[in-house]
């Protein structure tokens, strides 16, 4: 998890770069950045149309990049590659099958600051931002998906609302549902307040895909038919995401 801060003013140079991903790790959010220190909002800058498709265009943010490897694998397999090809098949699906815009955060292998990750939602149109990042953990019994989200949401209003009611947690048991249902290991979903998952109303989760210290998933996400599994997966829970989307009134 993490990326790179050095777009942002308020942060000191040491707290460039997140090390969640990049060392074991128990569980969550504990060596993240603060809250405090993420400036940037990531909000829906309109309200849809009427007639407006269900999900008007999707964001999606490829964990690190560049030098910035993220957590690493068994055999040496570098998170930034994997978030990159599940963001790049993801990219696909969307584009092919819902013919919406897709946002990302960065096409290729290099440095992006978190400013310009979360920049990457601020269009008009994107109505779900999704983070992709995988794990390393002390044991290598540690598999599985488990997907985070604010902890708290704002509604439309500005009121703050509890997680559980909010459109990130609807997003999150939907894609939870698609990857069960794929036969992924789902840990749960998680608040994570010292995350850098902007803030708003926008629906918002980061999914960290499986651990790259186990067996399983690393050979499952270093491989491309398991990246696109997993692609798929989310598609899945991004579309029922959206055809479950209450209508706009
Ligand atoms: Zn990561």
């Amino acid at each position: 998890m993490g990326g790179n801060n050095q777009g942002s003013e308020t942060a000191p140079p040491t707290r460039q770069t997140n090390a969640a991903c990049r060392q074991p790790r128990r569980r969550s959010a504990t060596n993240a950045i603060p809250a405090t220190t993420i400036t940037p909002t990531v909000r829906r800058p309109t309200e849809k149309p009427a007639n407006a498709p269900a999900l008007r265009g999707v964001a999606i943010d490829p964990g690190h990049g560049g030098q910035n490897v993220g957590a690493l694998g068994l055999d040496g397999s570098k998170e930034k590659d994997v978030d990159l090809q599940v963001a790049k098949r993801l990219e696909k699906q969307l584009k092919m099958q819902l013919g919406i815009p897709v946002y990302l955060s960065r096409t290729g292998d290099y440095t992006v600051t978190l400013r310009q990750r979360l920049a990457t939602a601020d269009h008009p149109d994107v109505d779900a931002f999704l983070i992709l990042h995988a794990q390393a953990a002390f044991t290598p019994a540690a598999h599985g998906v488990t997907l985070f989200i604010r902890p708290k949401e704002e509604s439309a209003a500005g009121t703050p609302t509890e997680v559980g009611g909010g459109e990130s947690m609807r997003l999150a048991q939907s894609l939870a549902a698609s990857l069960r249902a794929a036969g992924f290991t789902v840990d749960g979903i998680w608040p994570a307040p010292l995350l850098p998952l902007g803030r708003g109303d926008l629906p918002t989760v980061l999914v960290e895909m499986g651990y790259l210290t186990n067996p399983a998933d690393q050979s499952l996400l270093t491989d491309p038919a398991g990246d696109e599994r997993m692609a798929e997966a989310l598609f899945n829970g991004l579309k029922s995401f959206a055809d479950h989307a209450k209508p706009q009134s």
